[in-house]
């Protein structure tokens, strides 16, 4: 399996079709050096979608498919990338995001006769892949998977990882690196704040 947005970032292996929505989700650029945006351009946006859809193929037990992108394809991609990653960094918000309807992307649900129900994005281009990631975080959100699929809370991060600990309670894609330089952060913030009371309570008259 060969998810090629998110091993940029670290070696992961999601379970099922939910690599394909984090593979989406790690195309943004990020990390130290920079990578760059695998949707910023076609040609880098045709292999990465060429590669990470014979992963999911291999991944859901389907046929291999072929999705050709253009130019005009990746907005819509961009923009679905960021739907996803506001919704996922912002899932504990008290107030909650807007809802975003995918009016134009189609699922194809079909009963059959041994009483089985698939569902098969439909389209090309934009719309196939947005059917067929949105279909998976639909089967993921089911299976208890989607609740593991998180936003780094480090915002230099912001990279996409499962989070496999016991009781769902990951915010860092790792501890080491993302939460180290978070806490160390926060303790040389409380130190400040502190010192700054020291000197203040250190202030003759007031
Ligand atoms: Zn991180």
């Amino acid at each position: 399996m060969n998810w090629p947005a998110t091993e940029r970032y670290y070696p992961t292996a999601v379970p099922g079709g939910l690599g394909l929505v984090q593979d989406l989700l790690n195309t943004a650029s990020g990390g130290r050096p920079r990578r760059p945006d695998l949707l910023a351009e076609a040609a880098d946006a045709q292999e990465w979608a060429t590669t990470a859809l014979r992963s999911w193929a291999a991944g859901t037990g389907r046929a291999r498919v072929r999705l050709t992108l253009t130019e005009e394809d990746l907005p819509h991609l961009r923009r679905l990338r960021e739907q996803l990653r506001r919704a996922l960094a912002g899932r504990h918000d008290a107030a909650g995001g807007d809802t975003v309807r995918f009016t134009s992307c189609l699922l194809q649900v079909s009963l059959h006769g041994d009483a089985t129900l698939t569902a098969e994005p439909e389209g090309e281009g934009w719309r196939w892949l947005t059917s067929t990631v949105l279909g998976e975080a639909l089967l993921a959100q089911a299976t208890g998977t989607w609740q593991r699929l998180k936003i780094c809370r480090n915002e230099k991060c912001g990279g996409a990882f499962y989070d496999r600990s016991r009781n769902n309670s990951g915010v860092w894609h790792a501890t080491r690196g993302c939460g180290n330089a978070a806490n160390l952060r926060a303790s040389r913030q409380r130190r400040r704040a502190r010192e700054r009371e020291n000197e203040q309570t250190g202030t003759p008259g007031g």
